[in-house]
This record gives C-alpha cells, sequence and structure tokens, in this order.
C-alpha cells in the first residue's frame, strides 16, 4: 500500500435546526470565512442532519436558506468557496450507509452528543440522530477533505471519522480515505449559554435569552447581555482569577473573539471592572460586529430565488467531487455499478 498524498481541503457545515448563534459564528462561520483562499474551502448546510430531530418542513427550507445566507453575509464566497445545501448531494447519503456499516455500535455508544441530546429518553430518540456521526464522517470523507474547522463540541465527531477512514482502509487494504484534521483554535472554541455556563450556546436550545441570535438587534443584544448570569466579583486581574468562573470566563471569551484579540489582553484592559461596566462594552462591540451581518442577511433573505441558485450551482460543483469519490468507494467494496 502506498501513502496517498491529498489535497489540503477543507469541509465543514452547519445544520438549519434553528436561527444562527454568536456560537455558530465565532466557533464556525467567521472561522470557515477566514480560511477562504487558503486551500480549497466546501461549506454546507447540513439538512440532513436537521432531521434527526423533528423540523417543521416548511420552516426547514427557509432555515436551510437562512444559514445559507449566514454564510454568505459574513463574507462567504460563492466564487471561492463551494455552498450547497447537503440534501442535494445523494452522495453524502450514499456513502453514510457504507460507513454505518463500517462503524460499530460501541463506538456511537460513546458520543457524549448523541446523550446530551437524546437526553433521558434516548429510546425514543430517531434512529438518525444515533448514526449522524457516520453521516457526518460521509459528508467529510466524501470530498477527501484535510482539515475540519468546528467548534470543540464536534472534536468527538471528526476523531470518529478518523477512526471510520481508517477502519475502511484497513478493512479493504486501501489508503483511499485521508486522516482528516480536526482544526479547533482560537478563543471561542465553546461558547456558553448566556443563563448557564456550563452548557454550551446552542441553536436548538430551550429559551432564546440563552443565546445570542446572529439576526438580533442592538436592543435584543443589550437585554441579553445584562441578563446574562454572572457572579458578583468583578474581573480579575490575570487570566487565572477567570478559573471556577464559568460565566465570566465566557463573556470575557466572547468579547476576545469579537475583538479578534486574547482573552488576556481583554483582562489586561478590564481589570478590576465591573458588570456594569463590562456588558455594556461587550453589547456596543457585538453590535458593532453583527449588525452589519443581520443587515445583509436580511437584504439576501428577502431574494430567496437567488439563495437557491447559489445553492444549486454550488451542489452542482460539489457533486463533480463527490461523485468520482463515491463510485471508487462502492468499487473498493465491490458494489457493483453497470
Ligand atoms: P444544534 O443545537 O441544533 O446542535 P448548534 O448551535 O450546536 O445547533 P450546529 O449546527 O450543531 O449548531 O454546529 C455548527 C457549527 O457551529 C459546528 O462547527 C459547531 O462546533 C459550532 N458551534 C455550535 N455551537 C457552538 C458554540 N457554542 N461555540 C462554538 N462553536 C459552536
Ligand atoms: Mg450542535
Amino acid at each position: 500500500m502506498t501513502d496517498r498524498t491529498f489535497t489540503p481541503r477543507v469541509f465543514s457545515g452547519i445544520k438549519p435546526s434553528g436561527g444562527l448563534t454568536l456560537g455558530n459564528y465565532l466557533g464556525a462561520i467567521k472561522r470557515f470565512v477566514g480560511m477562504q483562499g487558503q486551500m480549497q474551502t466546501i461549506y454546507c448546510v447540513v439538512d440532513l442532519h436537521a432531521i434527526t430531530v423533528w423540523q417543521d418542513p416548511k420552516a426547514l427550507a427557509d432555515m436551510t436558506r437562512e444559514v445559507a445566507a449566514g454564510y454568505l453575509a459574513a463574507g462567504l464566497d460563492p466564487t471561492q468557496s463551494i455552498l450547497f445545501n447537503q440534501s442535494q448531494v445523494a452522495a453524502h447519503a450514499e456513502l453514510a450507509w457504507i460507513f454505518n456499516c463500517v462503524a460499530r455500535v460501541g463506538w456511537m455508544n460513546r458520543m457524549t452528543q448523541f446523550k446530551d441530546k437524546a437526553g433521558a429518553n434516548a429510546e425514543k430518540a430517531s434512529l438518525g440522530l444515533y448514526a449522524y456521526p457516520s453521516l457526518m464522517a460521509a459528508d467529510i470523507l466524501l470530498y477527501h477533505a484535510t482539515h475540519v474547522p468546528v467548534g470543540e463540541d464536534q472534536k468527538q465527531h471528526v476523531e470518529l471519522t478518523r477512526d471510520i477512514a481508517a477502519k475502511f482502509n484497513h478493512d479493504f487494504k486501501t489508503d483511499f480515505f485521508p486522516m482528516t484534521e480536526p482544526v479547533i483554535e482560537g478563543p471561542a472554541m465553546r461558547i456558553m449559554n448566556l443563563r448557564d455556563g456550563t452548557k454550551k450556546m446552542s441553536k436548538s436550545g430551550e429559551s432564546d435569552m440563552e443565546r445570542i441570535n446572529m439576526t438580533d438587534d442592538a436592543d435584543k443584544i443589550a437585554k441579553k447581555l445584562k441578563k446574562a448570569k454572572t457572579d458578583p466579583e468583578p474581573l480579575p486581574e490575570t487570566l487565572d482569577g477567570l478559573k471556577d468562573r464559568p460565566e465570566a470566563r465566557n463573556l470575557v471569551e466572547i468579547y476576545a473573539a469579537l475583538n479578534e484579540t486574547t482573552a488576556e489582553a481583554v483582562i489586561a484592559e478590564y481589570a478590576g471592572a465591573g458588570w456594569g461596566r463590562f456588558k455594556p462594552a461587550l453589547a456596543d462591540l457585538a453590535v458593532a460586529k453583527l449588525a452589519p451581518i443581520a443587515d445583509e442577511m436580511g437584504r439576501l433573505m428577502a431574494d430567496p430565488a437567488e439563495i437557491d441558485r447559489i445553492l444549486g450551482e454550488g451542489a452542482q460543483k460539489a457533486r463533480e467531487i463527490a461523485q468520482p469519490v463515491l463510485a471508487e468507494a462502492y468499487d473498493i467494496v465491490g458494489l457493483l455499478r453497470s
């Protein structure tokens, strides 16, 4: 077996399972845009992942467009990156089936996202939610992606993708799939819920007050940050002083990521400041960064046909890369195509 070399290529995705949050922006979209031009970039609205929990069909189509609008408004350029929604490229589901037969049940049982999302009622969760990581591996490996920028919460799934690639390569005595690297770096890899600093901020979370949406206006952002849970202490003199203060750390990290600086620099500037000073400063910063994106999203959403056109064109380009990879995978497995 020779060691195949893979062209550096980025793939990542976001589910249309609700409105985009500040977590999605800082942990994903902003970084996706930053990787454009460095290597080939492929970004997806992963609608097949969204339906692993119930989605209202009409709302799903709108949310798919909204996620696409979020990408575009934040600077994703469809002439530089491939942008499409997953369900338009059937090869994702086809390769996922092969991976369902490669991945082991024991591997899925260790996935913390399933445990978090299924909760106490795991017996009632969809089979799709359980098999989700196998579809995610297919999303990534269908493009032989070498780099996957994700937030901290997705690290385990990218590691599982490597396990699936390694087992496929081993079982079929090939070097067909690459060992993909998760790219998880920067101050905002895990933005926390504003009302509970031990939980991740999520677009599908229960209460709107626990997250900042990319489309929230200035009043909403200020109100949510004012009500964000904190402790009574002022900001510490050093970064060490944020230990065991999850809510305080979260707001400092959000500030750092929005301002493209480090948590240390924020602490240096605001050492000893009370929340009455820090929260309004953070709200102003968040509004300054998000308002122009929200405005552009609104403009794009007013022309859904244009978004659909961009997604359709992206799907065409995605298929051109995906089809030969799927065909070769079928061939390796011995699935006859005549
Ligand atoms: P859901 O609640 O439906 O799972 P979500 O907000 O977790 O939605 P996803 O579509 O699951 O969003 O994830 C899209 C990308 O955003 C992933 O790369 C994920 O790691 C990143 N991401 C999601 N939430 C956060 C967060 N709180 N902090 C940093 N990155 C995040
Ligand atoms: Mg998620």
